[in-house]
C-alpha cells in the first residue's frame, strides 16, 4: 500500500449523485431531511452525516444554461491544518495515517463546540463537521476500512463517467495532468486545484469561484498556514509548517 489521492474530473460529472448516495450507504450514515430549495442540490451542506456532497451551480451564457457540478469532500490535505489545529488543544481527534495520508477523524472523542469551531475555522475548505448530541467530529474518510482490504473507495466504485479517481498518488498525479492537457485543449481557463499539496484533485475549466465558494483556497480569506500559525502559537514550533 502507497500513498493514495483521489482525481475528480468534474468535467466529466453527470451529477447523478451516485457518489453521494453509496458515501451515505458505506458509512451507515442516515438520510437528511431536505426540503425544495430551487437547486437540484440536495441536501444544502455537508454535515456529520453527510460527507460528500455533490454542489449544483447553474448560470446563463448567452441566452442559455450552463451547469457546474462539484462532487466536494475533504481534500486529505499533505499537511492538514485541522490536525494541528485539534493537537494545539492536546486532542487526539485528528490523526493522519501513515501508510495512505488519509486524514481520519475519531467519532467517538469529544470536543468542546468552541474548539471545534477552531478546527472548521482552521479547514480553507470548510470541511469538518460537528454533531451537538455525541461531540465528536466527522467527514470523509478515504473510505480507509475500504482500502485497506484493497477495495476503492465507495464513491469512485459507484461513479459511472470516470469522474471519481483514486489510486497511488503519483499515478493520480499524472492522471490528473494528463487530463488537464487534453481538458485545455478547448478550455484555457482548465486548472488542477492544489495537486500538489492535497490527495483530492479537482480539475475544473472556469474559475473555480464559479463552482463553490469553497472550491479555491484563497477565498476563504484565510490560509493554511496562516490558519496554523494563529492558532498553535507559540505552543508548536512552526519550523515544521513552514519548511
Ligand atoms: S480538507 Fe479540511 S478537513 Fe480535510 S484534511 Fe484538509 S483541513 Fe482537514
Ligand atoms: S458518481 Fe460520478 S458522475 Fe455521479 S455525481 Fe458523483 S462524481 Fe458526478
Amino acid at each position: 500500500m502507497a500513498d493514495k489521492s483521489f482525481f475528480v474530473d468534474t468535467t466529466k460529472c453527470t451529477a447523478c449523485r451516485g457518489c453521494q448516495i453509496a458515501c451515505k450507504q458505506w458509512n451507515k450514515n442516515p438520510g437528511t431531511k431536505t426540503i425544495q430549495r430551487g437547486t437540484h442540490q440536495n441536501p444544502e451542506d455537508l454535515s456529520f452525516s453527510t460527507f460528500k456532497l455533490v454542489r449544483f451551480n447553474d448560470f446563463e451564457v448567452n441566452g442559455q444554461p450552463k451547469w457546474y457540478f462539484f462532487a466536494d469532500q475533504c481534500r486529505h490535505c499533505v499537511e492538514p491544518p485541522c490536525m494541528y489545529t485539534a493537537q494545539s488543544f492536546g486532542s487526539k481527534a485528528i490523526i493522519r495515517d501513515q501508510v495512505t495520508g488519509a486524514v481520519l477523524y475519531d467519532k467517538k472523542v469529544k470536543i468542546k463546540a468552541a474548539d471545534f469551531k477552531k478546527v472548521r475555522e482552521s479547514c480553507p475548505w470548510d470541511i469538518p463537521r460537528w454533531d451537538e448530541k455525541t461531540e465528536g467530529m466527522a467527514k470523509c474518510t478515504m473510505c480507509i476500512d475500504r482500502i485497506k482490504e484493497g477495495l476503492l473507495p465507495a464513491c469512485v466504485k459507484t461513479c459511472p463517467t470516470g469522474a471519481m479517481n483514486f489510486g497511488d498518488r503519483a499515478k493520480i498525479i499524472d492522471m490528473a495532468k494528463k487530463r488537464l492537457k487534453e481538458v485545455k485543449a478547448t478550455n484555457p481557463k482548465a486548472q488542477l486545484l492544489n495537486a500538489e499539496t492535497h490527495r483530492t484533485i479537482f480539475l475544473v475549466i472556469d474559475d473555480p469561484k464559479k463552482y463553490h465558494k469553497y472550491a479555491a483556497e484563497n477565498d476563504v480569506g484565510i490560509t493554511r498556514i496562516a490558519a496554523i500559525k494563529k492558532l498553535i502559537q507559540p505552543f508548536v514550533n512552526l519550523s515544521r509548517i513552514t519548511g
